[in-house]
C-alpha cells in the first residue's frame, strides 16, 4: 500500500541530499496466494525496484508491504528491522535475472544452494547436503553435481541452480525477476515449465517480472502494468490483453509479435521520446508527454485518478479510460 522508493542522486556541500530520482511511486498492489501476477513495463519503469522492495533488499522510503501469516495476522515487511525480517527472508525469495553473474564462480553448487539454509541456521552438515541433493533433483539436476562449480554448466542449468537456491528454504512468495530473459530461446520454455511445475508442487505464489508480454500471457493469471514507477492498469490476463483500459498498455500490446504474418507491423503504436526524467517528474499524468490520447487541458494539469474500476475486475489510472475504446491483441501471441 502506497509503496514508494526514491534514490538520492545529488548532495549539497554539507552532504545533504538535494535531489531524488523517482523509482516506485505510491504503488498499491495485491497478490493472492497461489496466483502468478505478471508485472510488465519497459526498462527503467521501476519493476525490479518494486520486486527488490518486496523481498526487502531495498527498504522503501514510504508505504507498507503487508504479508499475511498462516494464522491470519499481517506483518508490515517495510517496517521490520533486519532481525525481525529474518523469518520472512525464508518465506519471500528472489530469483535473479542473470544466471551468469548471480552465481559465485568460487562456490560449489552445494555451497550456493545450501547457503540460505546455512546462514539462516535451518540445516547444517549431512542434513544440509541431503536437502541440497533433493532440491537439485526437483529442479532437474543430478545430485552428484553438487561438488561442481557454476562454470561447468550451461545458462539453463545455471538458472535451475538459481531457482534451487531461491526455493530451498521453502518460501511461499517468489519474486522472479526476468527469470528467462538472459537465456536462449530454446531453453526458455523448459525453465518456464519448471517454474509452473514447482508452483503446483510447492504451493508457490509468484510475482513474475518481465518485459516480454508473450511470456507473461502464457503463464500469468493476472497482470499489472507499470509506467514511470506507478501501476497504471491491473486485470486478469485475458481481459488486459483483449480489452486494455490504459493507453500505455495499448501501446505495449501493439508491439507484441503477431503470429499472423499479414498482421505483423499493422497497428504498431510507436511512443515518442523516452521515459521522463525521474529527477524531474512531469505534472499531471506522467504518461501525458507520450500519450497519443493526451488532452493538454486535463492530462498535463491534474493527476489522473489512482487505479479505479474501468471495467469489471479491471482497474486503470487514466482520466478517460472507459471512453477510449482501446485496441488489444485479438487472438493472442503464439503460446510457448
Ligand atoms: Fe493519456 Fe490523459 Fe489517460 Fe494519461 S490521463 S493516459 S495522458 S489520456
Amino acid at each position: 500500500r502506497g509503496l514508494t522508493m526514491r534514490f538520492p542522486v545529488k548532495k549539497n556541500m554539507f552532504g545533504r541530499v538535494t535531489r531524488y530520482a523517482r523509482a516506485v511511486e505510491n504503488v498499491d498492489l495485491a497478490i493472492a496466494r497461489g496466483e502468478t501476477l505478471g508485472l510488465v513495463g519497459e526498462s527503467g519503469c521501476g519493476k525490479t525496484t518494486l520486486g527488490r522492495c518486496i523481498v526487502r533488499t531495498h527498504r522503501p522510503v514510504g508505504g507498507s508491504i503487508f504479508y499475511r501469516n498462516d494464522d491470519g495476522s499481517a506483518a508490515d515487511l517495510a517496517a521490520l528491522t533486519t532481525k525481525q525480517l529474518r523469518p520472512y527472508q525464508r518465506e519471500v525469495r528472489l530469483i535473479f535475472q542473470d544466471p551468469f553473474s548471480s552465481l559465485n564462480p568460487r562456490m560449489t553448487l552445494l555451497q550456493i544452494v545450501g547457503e540460505p539454509l546455512h546462514t539462516q541456521g535451518i540445516a547444517r552438515g549431512s542434513e544440509l547436503e541431503d536437502r541440497v541433493a533433493e532440491m537439485l533433483r526437483r529442479v532437474g539436476l543430478r545430485p552428484e553435481y553438487m561438488r561442481r562449480y557454476p562454470h561447468a554448466f550451461s545458462g539453463g542449468e545455471r538458472q535451475r541452480v538459481n531457482i534451487a537456491r531461491a526455493l530451498i528454504p521453502q518460501p511461499r512468495l517468489v519474486v522472479a525477476d526476468e527469470p528467462v530473459s538472459a537465456l536462449d530461446v530454446s531453453v526458455r520454455a523448459q525453465i518456464l515449465n519448471l517454474l509452473l511445475e514447482l508452483q503446483e508442487e510447492l504451493d508457490l505464489t509468484y510475482l513474475f517480472i518481465s518485459h516480454d508480454l508473450s511470456v507473461v500471457e502464457s503463464i500469468c493469471h493476472r497482470v499489472a502494468v507499470m509506467y514511470f514507477g506507478s501501476i497504471v492498469e491491473t486485470a486478469a490476463t485475458s481481459d488486459l490483453y483483449t480489452q486494455p483500459q490504459h493507453p500505455y498498455t495499448e501501446a505495449l500490446l501493439s508491439a507484441v509479435p503477431q503470429p499472423d504474418p499479414r498482421l505483423r507491423g499493422s497497428g504498431r503504436i510507436r511512443l515518442p521520446d523516452d521515459l521522463p526524467d525521474p529527477t524531474d517528474p512531469p505534472a499531471g499524468c506522467s504518461f501525458h508527454t507520450r500519450c497519443p490520447y493526451a488532452r493538454p487541458d486535463t492530462c498535463a494539469v491534474g493527476d489522473p485518478p489512482g487505479l479505479h474500476a474501468a471495467a469489471q475486475d479491471h482497474e486503470a489510472a487514466c482520466h478517460f479510460s472507459s471512453q477510449l475504446h482501446l485496441t488489444g491483441v485479438a487472438s493472442g501471441p503464439e503460446g510457448l
